[in-house]
């Protein structure tokens, strides 16, 4: 199969969370299956400034690069939209002008393909910055085009709260007839919903796991868009995000102190003394040491973990946080810091490096989401012997039980709170602790699993008229 993969951000050009994890490598294992792809992503400044990736600069507006075998990146380059510090915006808030950034994307990816004469049997694109191209690919200016008349969309939503929603006042712009305002199409309550219109306009809808393709038609995780996709049901399907080990994997990982695995985990107490002198924690090796790198967002569970930080800090542990997100947790975590600097350390940035010596020095990694589509961090941390302790929603309900972590199953700051007491216990028991370990560890997360099922989805696709 001809397959283009359609996103705003790519391991290892650019990223900001687990989309770019899986249209980075879910590419390769669609390769090493036998199929064509290439993938589609904005030039931004970011990817056009780091070194190594070598990116060659085809003509004005587009370059390339290459990534597994033979996988041709196309680049669409732009001064303007793309010439910035970030993906989608500053401290300010998301830059007011994405509708243009996104929409001139998805239009200059439909005419690449016709440009470079690359007759995809399926286009998949994901989230609301590619949604637009299922939507472009049924307007006029595509439909009546045979070049295009034979390819599948297939969309996939990685997280439904973030919908790409814009003022009535911009859609002339987008090019479309006003029929592609109606209630059937890109509007929401009176905006522009650029993610509606994926869910609507393509041949095939998936999320990234089972669990989060039947909540999303609830009201409670479906941020409005639950009807819709009750309509479209026989079209949603959910395929966990696989992990790719040739990046996560502490036999091969360059980033941790010193390597390990399954068999031999002697190098992970020198990655967890390495965590702790990096966080300026008392060197020790039985004290629990909990991680975690998120994005400091209400979704991730801060509002419960703001609520319990204090009395958590209290306990006989140590915590290590790596992200950015709400002002409001930084402050909050801030505060703790100065009260228990020998219990908490803080990396308010986005730090690749860092998060790796997390994921390998801790004992436990602390997800406790209100919601996931699928999480990476859980997976991850399983593979680094580190026992993730979640709340029980979504892909973290889909991949870990209490073989290999802690779950907890009522959404409060108490039920938490508990929940890491039980942890603690159990760590003390080191026999219990290790075969835990051991079960995450084997746990395989393999992308081969996911690709086989996407490529059923894309069969799916293409038996759609
Ligand atoms: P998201 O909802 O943010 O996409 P996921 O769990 O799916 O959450 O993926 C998050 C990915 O981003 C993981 O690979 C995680 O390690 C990484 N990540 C998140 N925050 C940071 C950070 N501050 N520094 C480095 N990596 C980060």
């Amino acid at each position: 199969m001809k397959i283009v993969m359609c996103a705003s951000e790519v391991v290892p050009f650019a990223k900001t969370g687990g989309l770019a994890d899986v249209a980075g490598a879910l590419p390769a294992a669609l390769e090493k299956s036998g199929h064509e792809v290439i993938v589609v992503m904005p030039g931004y400044k970011t990817v056009h400034a780091k070194q190594g990736l070598s990116i060659k600069r085809v003509r004005d507006g587009l370059s390339t690069a290459t990534i597994g075998k033979a996988i041709k990146v196309y680049f669409i380059d732009h001064d303007f939209y793309f010439g910035r510090d970030a993906l989608y915006g500053d401290k300010t808030g998301d830059y007011i002008d994405n509708i243009d950034r996104f929409s001139y994307f998805c239009r200059r990816t439909l005419d690449l393909l016709k440009e470079t004469g690359f007759q995809a049997d399926i286009i998949h694109c994901h989230d609301w910055q590619s949604a637009l191209v299922p939507v472009y690919l049924k307007s006029t200016t595509y439909s009546n085009d045979p070049f295009y008349k034979a390819m599948r969309t297939v969309f996939t939503i990685h997280n439904i709260g973030y919908q790409g929603l814009f003022s009535k006042d911009e859609f002339p712009k987008l090019g479309l007839a006003w029929s592609f305002f109606g209630v059937d199409a890109l509007e929401y309550y009176d905006q522009i919903n650029c993610l509606k219109g994926g869910i609507v306009f393509s041949d095939v809808i998936n999320t990234v796991s089972d669990t989060y393709s039947k909540e999303i038609r609830t009201k409670e995780f479906g941020f409005g868009m639950e009807g819709i996709l009750e309509q479209r049901r026989e079209s949603l399907f959910g395929i966990v995000n696989g992990l790719d080990y040739s990046i996560w994997d502490p036999a091969l990982d360059g980033f941790i102190a010193s390597k390990f695995s399954c068999q031999d985990l002697a190098g992970k107490a020198a990655c967890k003394e390495d965590l702790q002198k990096i966080c300026r924690f008392p060197v020790k090796k039985d004290i629990p040491l909990i991680g975690v790198v998120s994005r400091l967002a209400q979704q991730k569970g801060f509002d419960i973990l703001a609520e319990g930080i204090d009395r958590m800090c209290r306990m006989s542990l140590q915590m290590v946080i790596l992200g950015t997100g709400d002002a409001k947790y930084h402050d909050i975590m801030e505060s703790m810091v100065k009260k228990y600097p020998k219990v908490i350390s803080l990396h308010l940035k986005f730090d690749d490096a860092l998060a790796h010596k997390i994921y390998a020095g801790s004992d436990i990694f602390l997800m406790p989401s209100r919601y996931e589509p699928c999480g990476l961090g859980q997976m991850i941390s399983m593979k680094y012997g580190t026992l993730p302790l979640v709340f029980k929603t979504g892909g973290l309900a889909d991949t870990v039980d209490a073989s290999t972590g802690f779950v907890f199953a009522k959404y409060s700051a108490d039920e938490l709170l508990k929940t890491v007491k039980k942890a603690l216990a159990v760590y003390q028991t080191q026999d219990k602790w290790k075969k835990l370990m051991e079960k995450a560890m084997r746990r395989d997360f393999s992308w081969a699993e996911s690709a086989k099922k996407y490529v059923q989805l894309y069969e799916k696709a293409r038996k759609k008229i």
